[in-house]
Formats: C-alpha cells, sequence, structure tokens
C-alpha cells in the first residue's frame, strides 16, 4: 500500500504539529498492538482453565454417578484444557482402554459423551459384538497399563 498522503500545512507551527501527531499515531500503533496480543494471551489462557474446568466437571459427575456421560465437553474444549486422554471400558468384557482423543478422526466439535457408542471393543469385535464403550473419566495422560 502506497503511504497516505497528508498534505503539507503552509505554516511552520502546523507542520510541526503535524509531525508530532504522526509520530504519536506510530507509536500508538504498536503500544495498542502489544496491548491487543496481551489481552488475546489473557483470554486464551482463560479459556484454557474454563475448558479445564468443564473437564473436572465431568470427571466429577462420572466418578459420582457414572452419568449421566450427557452433556459433556467437545474434543476441542477437553483436549484445549489438558485433558486429551478418555478413559473408557468396555461394556461386555471390561478392557480398559486409554483413548488419544486429538488423534481421532472424529470432527474436534464431536461431543465426548457421543464418543461412547463409536469406539469399539477391539476383542469384541473379534467376537462379533459391537458392545459401546463405558466412559470413566478424562485424563491429562494415558494409565500405565499392562499390555492392551
Ligand atoms: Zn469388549
Amino acid at each position: 500500500m502506497a503511504p497516505k498522503n497528508h498534505p503539507t500545512p503552509l505554516s511552520g507551527g502546523d507542520r510541526k504539529a503535524l509531525a508530532k501527531e504522526l509520530g504519536k499515531a506510530r507509536a500508538m500503533t504498536s503500544v495498542l498492538a502489544r496491548r491487543s496480543e496481551e489481552l488475546r494471551a489473557e483470554g486464551e489462557a482463560l479459556i484454557r482453565k474454563a475448558d479445564g474446568m468443564l473437564c473436572e466437571s465431568w470427571n466429577e459427575k462420572m466418578w459420582a454417578g457414572g452419568g449421566p456421560i450427557d452433556p459433556s465437553p467437545t474434543i476441542d474444549q477437553a483436549t484445549n484444557g489438558g485433558y486429551s486422554w478418555l478413559q473408557i471400558e468396555c461394556s461386555r468384557c471390561k478392557a480398559a482402554r486409554d483413548v488419544d482423543i486429538a488423534a481421532l478422526a472424529h470432527p474436534s466439535t464431536t461431543f465426548v459423551h457421543d464418543l461412547a457408542s463409536r469406539l469399539r471393543c477391539r476383542k469384541c469385535a473379534k467376537a462379533s459384538r459391537r458392545p459401546p464403550a463405558t466412559l470413566l473419566q478424562l485424563a491429562r495422560r494415558a494409565r500405565e497399563m499392562p499390555d492392551t
């Protein structure tokens, strides 16, 4: 973009005033941009905190009563809040598994509770059964599990 052309005022005093105003405006450009960046970072940190708290809330509900699983955070909210693992158990054979929900092919706007019917137990699949998964907890990392 071509630089904006401010018409040069006739009087020397006005020229000085214009130069001063232009200098101020240019300085404010970076001050405001920096402040905007700072506020955006603060906002994003708050959203991360809110998303993490939503996962903790869901975990408490699941721990206390085992459900209802709906409502639940979305995959996006869970991963943004630091909870990218979902601990599940097969409703039929009780095999435990940890699922990296960020790595799933489902859109990130999918609700965690909608995964119950979509996550299948490999063992039961071999026996041609398709039992839904029982959702247990969202977690920050995978559990240490002997060969699953
Ligand atoms: Zn199973």
